[in-house]
């Protein structure tokens, strides 16, 4: 089975012809013009990772946070971390980088707060 993707760890953006074993298994990559291509494309077609980005509410406050995790999160818990981050609560006031959900979902990623609200 074959798959196609775009490497997006830098802008060249090499389009790369993955092969899968009929398990799903990453068995080869093509198109990759350096090795973190490879990389990207082994992890991809295994365990797909994301960065997580939301805004929330702050108790007392008419402004919503931004948070993001602060390492990526296998993609397939994207929805399970929206939840958690909709019965988070949060209180004035808030610094940029303050951790908000430690280990969410015990991915090892922490949700942090990505500006301060006074
Ligand atoms: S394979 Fe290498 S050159 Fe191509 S997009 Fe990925 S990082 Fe850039």
């Amino acid at each position: 089975m074959e798959q196609i993707i775009t490497c997006i760890n830098c802008p060249v953006g090499c389009r790369m012809t993955v092969t899968l074993t009929d398990s799903g298994e990453f068995e080869s990559v093509s198109g990759n013009t350096c090795p973190r291509g490879a990389s990207y494309a082994r992890q991809e077609c295994t365990l797909p990772l994301r960065m997580i980005t939301a805004v929330i509410p702050v108790s007392g406050s008419r402004t919503p946070l931004s948070v993001k995790t602060n390492n990526p999160v296998p993609k397939k818990l994207i929805g399970s971390v929206m939840e958690e981050l909709g019965r988070v609560s949060v209180s004035l006031p808030v610094r940029a980088g303050q951790v908000i959900l430690r280990d969410v979902l015990g991915s090892g990623s922490d949700i942090v707060a990505t500006r301060s609200l006074e």
